[in-house]
């Protein structure tokens, strides 16, 4: 059977006056219903991009998206934005990182989760103001038949958040995509946030996407996870063996990068030497290989000249033998 969301060979890349920047390049993944894929890696590795183009919410104007995109059997980059408009919103909902910028100062926060409600289903103003409570009092707003009316800036910032999610489960969606949905609150909401998530998963069977940069975001949230890397998955899995037995070079430098949650000392991070590649002008060979540590292991010029494949199912794309692979990751692990 093909998958609930279906990601094939995915390009998108836009034209800009310095050059054509590929933002996505060649990316595949599947969803399933009840499921939760974590997306992670630095910022411009194509997380978001992606996720914009799932939702047809991508800027038109100068962009190319090739490959396949499908949604229930529904494909959804030939899609008229007519289409698209009657899926989002209703079949398929995001939140985003800022709910400032999500939510309109203008209205109360009742009248923003009732207006996709009336939208979609048609329900009368009466009955989505009805829902609007329900759904406030469900993402665990307390007094909601009363705080329905008020403005955005009257509610702190994980209520807004949660207000947000409110307003992008009002019509049940399928399919959730969480772009950084926790990243402006502080610890504890954020795992109060995380878990409401996957209470109202549990609930509605709903699949969530969930982009993040934190690694110990995902540990606790998610499925199955997928490495982004310069517009590119370089290693994919169920979450306990990507963060388990990591494969890619590049996942390394993110756990790395990780604060340790079980350490009484408070070791310095250790970040990723380098930046991420510009996307007008791509490195050859692996993308990752002006920052990898491991270059010279792999030998020759395989690294700067041949672009590395990511298998199906469980894998890396890179060129490190399995053997390689063991001996760096022990010496990484060892004590320092
Ligand atoms: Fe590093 Fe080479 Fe593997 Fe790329 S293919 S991650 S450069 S070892
Ligand atoms: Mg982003």
């Amino acid at each position: 059977a093909t998958p609930f969301l279906s990601v094939r060979d995915l390009h998108v890349r836009f034209t800009t006056e310095d050059g054509v920047v590929k933002a996505v390049d060649g990316l595949s993944f599947d969803l399933e219903r009840g499921r939760t894929l974590g997306i992670v890696g630095e910022s411009g590795s194509g997380k978001s991009v992606t996720n914009l183009a799932v939702l047809g919410l991508h800027e038109r104007r100068g962009t190319e998206i090739t490959g396949t995109i499908t949604l229930d059997g529904r494909e959804l980059t030939t899609a008229p934005e007519s289409a698209l408009e009657k899926l989002r919103g209703n079949k398929m909902a995001m939140i985003f990182q800022d709910s400032l910028t999500a939510l309109s100062p203008y209205y109360t926060v009742g009248r923003q989760i009732a207006e996709p409600y009336r939208k979609h289903t048609g329900a009368s103003r009466r009955d989505a103001r009805r829902r609007a409570v329900e759904m406030l009092d469900k993402v665990g707003i307390p007094n909601a038949a009363r705080r329905v009316d008020d403005y955005p800036h009257q509610f702190s910032g994980g209520m807004r958040q949660r207000a947000m999610i409110a307003m992008a489960l009002v019509c049940d969606p399928e399919l959730l995509i969480a772009d950084e949905p926790t990243t402006a609150l502080d610890v504890t909401v954020q795992a109060q946030i995380l878990d409401l998530l996957k209470d109202l998963q549990r609930q509605t069977g709903s699949a969530i996407v969930l982009v993040t940069h934190d690694l110990g975001v995902v540990a606790h949230t998610v499925d199955d996870l997928l490495v982004m890397y310069a517009g590119r998955a370089v290693e994919r899995g169920p979450v306990r063996e990507v963060l388990g037995a990591p494969g890619h070079p590049y996942t390394w430098g993110l756990l790395g990068s990780m604060p340790r949650l079980t350490s009484d000392v408070d070791e310095p991070l250790v970040p990723i030497p380098g930046a991420p590649p510009s996307l007008l002008t791509p490195p050859p060979g692996c993308p990752f290989h002006p920052r990898c540590a491991h270059v010279a292991e792999v030998g020759g010029d395989r690294c700067r000249t041949e672009r590395p494949e990511l298998p199906a199912g469980r894998g890396a794309a890179c060129h490190l033998t399995p053997g390689q692979r063991r001996t760096a990751l022990a010496a990484r692990l060892a004590p320092r």
